[in-house]
């Protein structure tokens, strides 16, 4: 970089980037005010010169798209890859420029620079090692990407893992209380190991202790051969061939890595799965957020049923012959309104809801699409099953002193739902033309 900066070019500006897991990182630079760290793969010019391994120059820097200006008055620049003995790019040398230079003269020093640095860093053992704090942001923000409670917690898994070296790493959680511990959160890339295996083939209620002490008084590690240390009450773990054990909590339970080798875990360790597991509770606790407003925002205030977005989605996975469309309607709602108030309206609304929910069946789906109208959805194998559980609607209702009337239709092969409801709407209006209270069959 010496030989570079001197002679006619004082004004040079320098950056040496390796590739380090996910991204270029930058070694060495000079000649910057502000310097990218790294920079990721396939991003600006060092990225397409580390991804084709082939030069660029570049006499007017205004010419590249890729270019990224960092302040300086750059016109020129030339990027080479830096190669390893067998000739495949380990990282890119970057050098720009204030003014105009001999880009031809430059490019066959620079890709002659390029090979000789390669071959020394390849020398001194390659390309460094992800720093931890690489790997915590690395993983950090894959844990902000997961999309479900399991993917967050198969994620943090994976990178306890990574970050604390150790074999293995898995998420025990209380069961109901006295029940005993899960060992939950293993992908099946994690439950495969071996020592996971084992553990899971161990009376698991042994570790409840270990869980406990994790939610009582924070992050524990193990401090060596088990045999000569005392490890009473954690014969679960040491029978399971675990030598070493770092323990950190975890929401209710606790996040634990472990290791059929003898090591003494560093407090700089136990900390990062701590910041692993911090992270991990918050993304949790995001999703679980994001869950409540979204049944917020598809449910109905009053009666806690979903309404019409969870319902056309419900209607979209309707199968013909199997699913069967029960619409619903209070009889006289109007009228109760009317005499008692809107108040007891409200509470009948609450009352019916609660009485048909109660006798649908597990898996069966209701949802309130209007006033006082609902729909149930429901998968029957034939027509006859969804007339008896209509049936059992209309005598729900009756339970809680007023009346419904129902219309009863299965989706028919080549008829999409929408028809099929507007079927089991007009059997309703029959029900309610017969004098209401009363289930009709659409046609
Ligand atoms: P029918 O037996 O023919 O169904 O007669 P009905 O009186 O029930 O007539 P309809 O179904 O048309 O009446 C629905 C009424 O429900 C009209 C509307 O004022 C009332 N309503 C709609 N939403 C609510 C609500 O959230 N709370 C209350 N209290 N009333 C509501
Ligand atoms: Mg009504």
């Amino acid at each position: 970089m010496a030989a570079l900066t001197r002679g006619d070019d004082g004004s040079a500006m320098i950056a040496a980037l390796l590739h380090v897991q996910d991204h270029l990182r930058c070694v060495a630079a000079s000649g910057s005010w502000q310097v990218f760290s790294s920079v990721p793969l396939g991003r600006g010019i060092v990225g397409r010169v580390y991804a084709t391994g082939q030069p660029v120059v570049l006499s007017d820097v205004t010419e590249d798209p890729d270019f990224i200006r960092l302040g300086a008055d750059v016109v020129t620049e030339i990027c080479v890859p830096i190669l390893d003995n067998t000739a495949q790019p380990i990282g890119t040398l970057n050098v720009e420029w204030t003014k105009q230079v001999d880009t031809d003269a430059w490019r066959a020093v620079l890709a002659n620079v390029g090979a000789q640095l390669g071959a020394r860093v390849m020398e001194l053992g390659g390309p460094p090692a992800e720093t931890r704090g690489e790997q915590l942001l690395r993983h950090s923000l894959a844990l902000t990407e997961a999309e479900t409670d399991a993917d967050v917690l198969v994620r943090v898994c994976r990178a306890a893992r990574e970050v604390t070296g150790l074999a293995a790493a898995v998420l025990l959680r209380p069961l109901e209380p006295g029940t005993g511990i899960e060992l939950a959160a293993s992908s099946p890339e994690e439950r495969d190991r071996p020592l996971i295996a084992r553990l899971a083939s161990a009376p698991l209620d042994q570790l409840a202790s270990l869980v406990d002490r994790a939610g009582r008084y924070g992050a524990s590690y193990s401090l060596g051969d088990p045999a000569r240390l005392n490890a009473q009450g954690f014969e679960a773990l040491t029978e399971a061939g675990v030598r070493t054990m770092i323990a950190v909590p975890l929401g209710q339970g606790a996040l634990v890595a472990l290791d059929e080798g003898t090591t003494v875990p560093d407090l700089g360790t136990v900390n990062l799965l701590e910041l692993l597991a911090a992270q991990a509770t918050t993304c949790l606790e995001k999703l679980a957020t994001l869950r409540l407003l979204h049944h917020q925002a598809t449910s109905d205030p009053l009666t806690g049923l979903r309404h019409s977005g969870p319902f056309n989605t419900r209607l979209a996975r309707s199968e013909p012959g199997r699913t069967a469309l029960l619409a619903i309607d209070i009889d006289e709602f109007k009228l109760i309104n009317d005499t008692l108030g809107h108040a007891e309206g409200d509470r009948v609304l609450v009352q019916v809801a609660q009485a048909l929910q109660k006798a649908l069946r597990q898996g069966d789906e209701l949802f309130r699409i209007g006033g006082d109208e609902f729909v149930a959805v429901i998968e029957v194998p034939s027509l006859e099953t969804a007339i008896a559980l209509a049936e059992r609607l209309v005598e729900a209702a009756r339970g809680t002193g007023r009346t419904i009337s129902a219309g009863v239709a299965v989706q028919k092969a080549g008829e999409t739902p929408v028809q099929a409801l507007h079927r089991a709407d007009r059997a309703l209006y029959r029900a309610k033309a017969s004098g209401r209270d009363a289930v009709q069959v659409a046609q």
